[in-house]
């Protein structure tokens, strides 16, 4: 059966009618806000007629975090300034996979899980295998190891078709068991032996791991937004749910304090006093719609340094307000910083949201140093002086998540090794690395971005020889760095493992050989001619 484009979200509402409680209602009503947006982008995809319809597959989506008693523990803290940005990517997620045309099933329950997934009982202690139902099963880190448990044996078998919602994304050097243990690369996370790519990240952070993203409040266009949509008032909302994320700013927020009205989001716990600064409008935690509508009213949305790399920047950014947040000189990292202690990547993270910061900048983000008062008030002058249009980035509106998500869909086959390479070998743009530098930061400095799936196309002797490099010797090795070359003794290195293929790796004495590609424009997942 092919999938066709749905023109209402009913389907997706059935699934999750049985489902209850804090979590599922912020899906629920997230998704019930974008339906119309949902609906008008997926007939504009079927307009344009740029992508071929595809079969319909049978979805399961299985967030762990919200089953179990880490799913208690989430769900308790829904409604008092715990994170969002997950929940914000499985409404999305589950929104646009049903405008695909997908046959979904949403589940949370962990019982319930065992019985679509798991060995039917047999006869005494020998349960029967069952053919999986389902093409494809969205999860999380959580949710691993609850399919694991359900699936016994069949979890190894199966574990091509999975999907693993990671915000902040598992470098390939974190994702071989043995390799991570042998070389240092262990954490909490990691370690599943999946391809890179089956983890879908928040942003694009590495580019070894699929860009899922979500979809943001979009700038309205030109002509629809109504008299009042570009007139704000001397208003900054600062972001932060939680009375902690402000201890050690009261200079920072002061100096705010001075130039603009300031409103905040924190949740108030009850019966206990606010350590908040006088001067602040405290709403406490809003409803999602509600903090949107005070995003339209607002010039300035305020970061103060937690949480990272969330949602709630790039929404304000749609609706005209303008990013100030603080630059991280020396970057934060799992090294010295106990957020990412743990998290299995390398990425040094350069202010609180690198994405806004790299790939939105300016007029609408200014990054700064948050003890410099100074650089602090110029900043917040020099933005009330500019006019900003509200924007979004095309991959992060509701149109660019689902062409991003069917040709995910359409492509990606983690299943069959003859399954046809994608992107195409004609999209590879080689090149090599600076000493020291990774393959993603390599292909950036090009403006083009590293294609994990294509390293195996430039990983034989003949790609040192187009780069015009001699090789006293060319070894086969396990290593997140290979392919590689050594300008000491002229070394060249093979990859032994292609599961190690990494963007992300970089070591100071190796030059990296890079599969690069180029970007549809606003679209850095996907590449011109790839749909
Ligand atoms: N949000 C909300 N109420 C508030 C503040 C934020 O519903 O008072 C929403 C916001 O619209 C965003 C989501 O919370 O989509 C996640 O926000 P954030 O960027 O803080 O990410 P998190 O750290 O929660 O994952």
């Amino acid at each position: 059966e092919k999938a066709e484009i749905r023109t209402s979200l009913s389907h997706l509402y059935e699934s999750i009618r049985n489902t209850s409680g804090p979590a599922m209602r912020f899906i629920r009503s997230r998704v019930e806000r974008m339906s119309e947006r949902w609906i008008q982008a997926g007939l504009k995809m079927r307009q344009s007629n740029r992508t071929a319809p595809l079969t319909q597959m049978r979805v399961l989506l299985y967030p762990g975090a919200l089953a179990g008693s880490v799913g208690q523990h989430f769900e308790g803290m829904v409604e008092e300034g715990g994170p969002l940005g997950e929940l914000v990517q499985w409404a999305d997620l589950s929104a646009c996979l049903t405008i695909l045309g997908h046959d979904l099933t949403f589940s949370t329950s962990q019982r319930q899980l065992h019985r679509l997934t798991g060995a039917a009982p047999g006869r005494g202690s020998c349960p029967i295998q069952r053919p999986l139902t389902f093409d494809l099963i969205y999860t999380d880190y959580h949710g691993l190891n609850h399919l694991q448990g359900a699936m016994g044996l069949a979890f190894q078998y199966y574990k091509c078709r999975f999907r693993i919602l990671d915000s902040f994304g598992t470098e390939p050097a974190f994702n071989l068991g043995s390799y991570a243990h042998s070389r240092g690369f262990q954490t909490l996370w990691g370690s599943w032996g999946l391809q890179p790519l089956q983890y879908m990240t928040m942003f694009p952070h590495t580019p070894d791991n699929s860009f899922l993203g979500f979809a943001s409040e979009e700038a309205a266009r030109e002509g629809e937004s109504g008299p009042d949509s570009h007139r704000k008032h001397r208003m900054a909302v600062v972001y932060g749910k939680q009375h902690y994320m402000w201890q050690g700013k009261s200079e920072y927020v002061a100096a705010i304090g001075e130039e603009l009205e300031t409103h905040a989001t924190v949740y108030q716990p009850p019966g206990r006093a606010s350590t908040l600064p006088g001067f602040v409008t405290n709403h406490g935690l809003l409803t999602q719609h509600r903090f949107l509508q005070l995003l339209r009213r607002a010039k300035v949305f305020v970061g103060l340094g937690f949480p990272y790399e969330g949602p709630a920047p790039i929404e304000a950014i749609a609706l005209g307000c303008v990013l100030l947040q603080p630059r991280f000189d020396p970057p934060h990292s799992s090294e010295n910083n106990d957020f990412y202690k743990g998290k299995p990547t390398t990425r040094q993270i350069s202010s609180q949201h690198p994405y806004a910061e790299e790939f939105i900048g300016k007029p609408h983000v200014w990054t700064v140093e948050m003890s410099n008062r100074t650089e602090v008030r110029e900043a917040l002058r020099a933005i009330l002086s500019t006019e900003v249009k509200p924007f979004t980035p095309f991959e992060l509106t509701c149109e660019g998540m689902l062409e991003r998500l069917h040709a995910y869909i359409t492509h990606q086959n983690f299943c069959s090794p003859s399954a046809p390479a994608w992107p195409p070998e004609s999209a590879l743009r080689l090149r090599l690395g600076p000493l020291g530098q990774s393959c993603a930061s390599a292909c950036r400095r090009s403006s083009l971005v590293c294609e994990p799936a294509l390293f195996r196309r430039l990983d034989g002797a003949d790609a040192f020889t187009r780069l015009g490099l001699g090789c006293s010797g060319a070894v086969r090795e396990a290593s997140h760095l290979s392919p590689a070359y050594s300008p000491w003794g002229r070394r060249c290195s093979l990859q032994l493992d292609p599961l190690l293929f990494s963007c992300a790796g970089a070591a100071p004495s190796l030059r990296r050989l890079c599969p690069c590609r180029a970007h549809l424009p606003g679209q850095v997942a996907l590449c011109p001619g790839c749909l």
